[in-house]
């Protein structure tokens, strides 16, 4: 059974009343899984007065509670991660493995979460006359209003919806209405841990709509959102003309480096079953490779014949690695930057077409030869396509890495320290990965620099966004 599509407003699971629905189909078999009600605009105004509401409240309670609660919907997640896990595979498209992966990972994002929230601290300092005492607190900022993003569906909302809660917020979540099952599970969870009714809400329907109804409302205090860069900066601009408080997780365009003193075959692997992970719908996913000339071609080689024995398909066989792009308009996409390629002199040595079968497949697909200013090289691909380029001098990779307006994450392999500390210091981007893949814990910070966002989520940052500072003097 697929899950039972619902808002989720001030404490209820909503559908039907003659409410709009959209279809949610299996992006695999093309199946309708279910109908997904859209929230109308009644249903927006009750989640903002509930959310107000519970804010009054939520904002006092005790960070023991707030733990409690968080902890049990990690312990809770525990026990569902099969079934909400399967549904994410049937409606996102993912391998069950990594849905699976994803839901149980998460479970240490509440956990960790319910540790924190019991640890946000103010300060006190020292005054000028001994009479007079000075203090800072640090509050919750207010009602939250949250997007997130199809390719990670449970991870990108339950790390908002913990950071929020957790800082004493109330929340209006939007997730993805062409994946939504996590996030109404997300909603379950929460709701059977005890969360009060209207400190967390969630709303479906047409993404500019309600993002734009929500973030224009003066009950809304802050706007949190993953997608891509574009939208983010509409809603940042939209934001800050009402002067609220953005946290901005955006795309990228993730460079990878590969020195010569690295250990070749192990990066290559490694980096080619990363790159298929999700079909390659990863913000951090590696994007544009530079492999230093003197090892260009055994990098190449391993790389492509790794990718050549990625077993495609649904994702609930188990034999499964890489299943369908999420949507049908991710298709086209993939086949006009390989247009692009193409046309730009660039050598597809693997893949490049949409795979024959039912399904939004797009074969993991290898380019090399192109130049600098070719759209791959430039834009996110957002899915399985790997541009390869050689580069011959350290400073020289280090520039064409930091060249675009991005900074999400990055990926160097060398086993010199030397190498290491000089890219790490020079790269641009908000998270440095050197000969692993660390990023996205719940005790790590995650975002990006430059175009790709505003502010961190999970680490000792992951409260800073949902707090204001308030100085207090008295004598
Ligand atoms: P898109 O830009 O149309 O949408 C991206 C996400 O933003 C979707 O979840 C969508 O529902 C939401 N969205 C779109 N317009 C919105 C609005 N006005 N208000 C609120 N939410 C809105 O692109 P897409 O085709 O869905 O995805 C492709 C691109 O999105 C990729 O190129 C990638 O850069 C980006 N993306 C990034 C992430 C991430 O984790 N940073 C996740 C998903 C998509």
């Amino acid at each position: 059974m697929y899950e039972t599509l619902a808002l989720y407003i001030d404490g209820e699971f909503l559908a039907g009343d003659g409410r709009k629905t959209q279809p949610v189909t299996n992006p695999s078999t093309l199946e309708v899984l279910g109908q997904l009600p859209h929230a109308t605009t009644a249903d927006l105004d009750r989640a903002l007065a509930a959310a107000q509401r519970a804010f009054e409240t939520w904002r006092h309670s005790s960070p023991m509670l707030r733990s409690e609660i968080l902890r049990k919907v990690g312990a809770l997640t525990r026990e569902r991660a099969q079934e909400i896990g399967r549904n994410m595979t049937l409606d996102q498209g993912k391998p069950l493995a990594e849905a699976v992966g994803e839901v149980m990972a998460c479970s240490d994002h509440a956990d960790w979460h319910a540790e924190e929230c019991r640890r946000i601290y103010g300060r006190v300092i020292l005054p000028r006359s001994p009479e007079v005492r000075q203090m800072v607190l640090r509050e919750p900022i207010g009602v939250c209003a949250a997007f997130t993003p199809w390719n990670f569906p449970y991870n990108q909302a339950i790390r908002k919806i913990c950071a929020a809660v957790g800082a004493g917020c109330t929340v209006i979540l939007k997730g993805p209405e062409d994946s939504p099952s996590a996030v109404v599970a997300i909603a379950r969870l929460f709701h059977d841990a005890g969360l009060p009714p209207g400190v967390l809400n969630i709303v479906w329907g047409v993404p500019s709509e309600i993002s734009e109804y929500l973030i224009r409302s003066p009950i809304v205090r802050k706007v949190s959102f993953t997608g891509s860069v574009p939208v983010g900066k509409h809603l940042a601009s939209l934001a800050g003309a009402h002067m609220k408080r953005v946290t901005m997780e955006l795309g990228g365009h993730s460079p990878v480096l590969v020195f010569p003193d690295a250990d070749i075959d192990r990066a290559a692997k490694h980096l080619a079953r990363f790159k298929v992970r999700n079909a390659g719908q990863v913000c951090v996913s590696p994007t544009r490779f530079y492999v230093h000339e003197k090892v260009y071609d055994r990098f190449l080689d391993s790389f492509v014949n790794t990718l050549k024995g990625v077993k495609i398909g649904d994702g609930l066989d188990p034999e499964t690695q890489m299943g369908p792009l999420a949507h049908e308009r991710r298709v086209p996409t993939m086949a006009k930057f390989v247009e692009n390629a193409v046309e730009r002199g660039g050598k597809v040595v693997l893949g490049g077409e949409a795979l024959e079968r039912i399904g939004h497949f797009f074969a993991p697909t290898v380019v090399t030869d192109l130049p600098d200013d070719s759209m791959l090289m430039t834009e996110e691909p957002f899915g399985p396509i790997a541009p390869i380029a050689r580069f011959s001098d350290t400073d020289d990779v280090i520039r064409k890495a930091n060249s675009l307006p991005f900074g999400l994450s990055s990926y160097v392999f060398t086993t010199s320290l030397q190498t290491a500390t000089k890219v790490s210091n020079g790269i641009e981007a908000g998270m440095v990965n050197i000969n692993h893949f660390g990023s996205a814990l719940p005790e790590t910070p995650f975002g990006g620099i430059k175009d790709s966002g505003i502010g961190s989520e999970g680490g000792a940052e992951t409260f800073d966004g949902y707090l204001v500072t308030k100085f207090v003097t008295h004598v």
